[in-house]
């Protein structure tokens, strides 16, 4: 028999961004939402366990659009290629695993382990999230998906997330080898990423001939492009070229926000992220320059100075995409378990979105209905209603009234398909 599971008493964010329904009930049989409302409407059969969740908060499992789960410990590029493939496929295992533990429902994934992560998960061999992979992205030869120092053959077996093309018609070629390969997407680095001094962030990486082509061939499979754009004539091209999101795109002229809003192409900002590798950058660092998008020949040198600038543009960045209906999602860029901890970094980003302008109610929908419209899979999860899949986070206290209540501690049950992962209710 089919189980069914009554939470009630609970305050419901649905993920639609309206006013949360206080008193509310979820009616979850085998993985699906039954019925949803308020407690006066929904009447609970004699067979339903009921769950008494009076005052904790109920909202959508959290989306992350943009994470690696390439198994990597480290942080630097020769060690992601060199570190064991068998170690860091075993490794990425528990990466899903420790998201879902996070509240982390559904992911994309840009490694070569998220097509088989993504069977074993929904044969139910493993817990992890609902994974949208897009297997390797393209990076142009010394690009940010190339390792520097390693040889081009252990790169080519070996990297956790890249794959090198250079020319529209090695572009073509490698976006076929990676629809092959069971991608839900295609991913490129459009820009340079500023993982050393010879791909500076804020440099064009392929030209907008190569990304036609890579949209051509995505199209023929029917599955979108994600471009990696740290810098406007990037962002500008791949928009242009026909990509559906925007990965960190910290620098958007207005033309190019003009049109992501009207052709419905989305921005996945990455705060969290950029703020980290400021800090890792420079002096002391390991990655780069610091960098703040736009440039400028006035700029300070010391970090110091920066760091408020960088906040400055970061912010105005952002509201200005919002201002003009650009669909906002959230992603860590989680990469390595060393400095990117899989899940805390997901719900670092939550906060980052609240941090740079969001209201907490905005940063929930973009975690949840809006990812699911960039994952392509928001006719499955995404929001609370029935026939959706029962992925859900039970919060002890309101995220609305502080984002921080969504932590792990803060997570009394989380849901998924209707299984708990988690249950300290009862
Ligand atoms: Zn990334």
């Amino acid at each position: 028999m089919t189980q069914r599971i009554a939470i009630k008493g609970v305050t419901l964010i649905d993920g639609n961004g309206e006013d949360p329904l206080k008193r509310g009930v979820v009616i979850i049989e085998g993985s699906t939402i039954q019925g949803i409302g308020h407690e006066s409407e929904i009447n609970l059969a004699d067979d339903v366990q009921v769950i008494d969740a009076s005052g904790t908060t109920v909202m959508p499992g959290i989306i992350d659009a943009h994470v690696h789960l390439g198994g990597a410990s480290y942080k630097e590029e020769e060690n992601w290629v060199i570190e064991n493939d068998t170690y860091q496929a075993i490794s990425s295992v528990g990466q899903a695993n420790k998201m879902l533990r996070y509240g982390i429902t559904s992911v994309r994934d840009i490694s070569v382990n998220g097509p088989h992560l993504r069977k074993a998960i929904m044969e139910r061999f493993i817990d992890g999230p609902r994974i949208v992979p897009t297997w390797r992205g393209l990076s142009r030869r010394g690009g940010h998906g190339d390792a520097g120092g390693v040889s081009p053959e252990m790169v080519r077996t070996s990297h956790p997330w890249g794959i090198v093309a250079d020319g529209v018609d090695e572009v073509r070629k490698i976006t076929r080898e990676i629809i092959k390969n069971g991608s839900h997407g295609i991913k490129v680095w459009a820009s340079g990423g500023g993982l050393h001094e010879n791909e500076p962030s804020d440099a064009q990486h392929y030209s907008f001939e190569e990304l036609k082509v890579m949209v051509e061939e995505a199209n023929y499979a029917r599955i979108p492009l994600l471009a990696h754009c740290e810098c406007a004539s990037a962002a500008r091209d791949a928009v242009m070229a026909g990509a559906w999101s925007i990965e960190h795109g910290e620098e958007l002229d207005e033309e190019t926000i003009h049109m992501m809003a009207q052709k419905g192409v989305s921005l996945v900002p990455t705060l969290f992220l950029l703020n980290q590798w400021f800090e890792w950058s420079g002096d002391g660092g390991f990655y780069g320059t610091p960098f703040v998008p736009g440039g400028g020949d006035d700029l300070p040198s010391d970090k110091e100075s920066l760091r408020p600038i960088l906040w400055e543009r970061l912010s105005s960045n952002l509201m200005a995409a919002k201002a003009a209906g650009v669909r906002i999602g959230l992603g860590s860029d989680s990469f390595c378990n060393e400095i990117t901890p899989y899940g805390e970094q997901s719900l670092n980003e939550l906060k980052a979105l609240v941090e740079y302008g969001m209201s907490s109610m905005e940063a929930i929908v973009a975690a949840t209905k809006n990812g699911s419209e960039i994952l392509k899979i928001d006719d499955i999860t995404g929001t609370l209603e029935i026939g959706k899949s029962a992925d859900l986070i039970i919060l002890q206290n309101n995220p609305l009234d502080d984002i921080n209540f969504v932590s792990e501690s803060g997570m009394l049950a989380i849901m998924k398909e209707g299984k708990f992962i988690k249950n300290l209710i009862n």
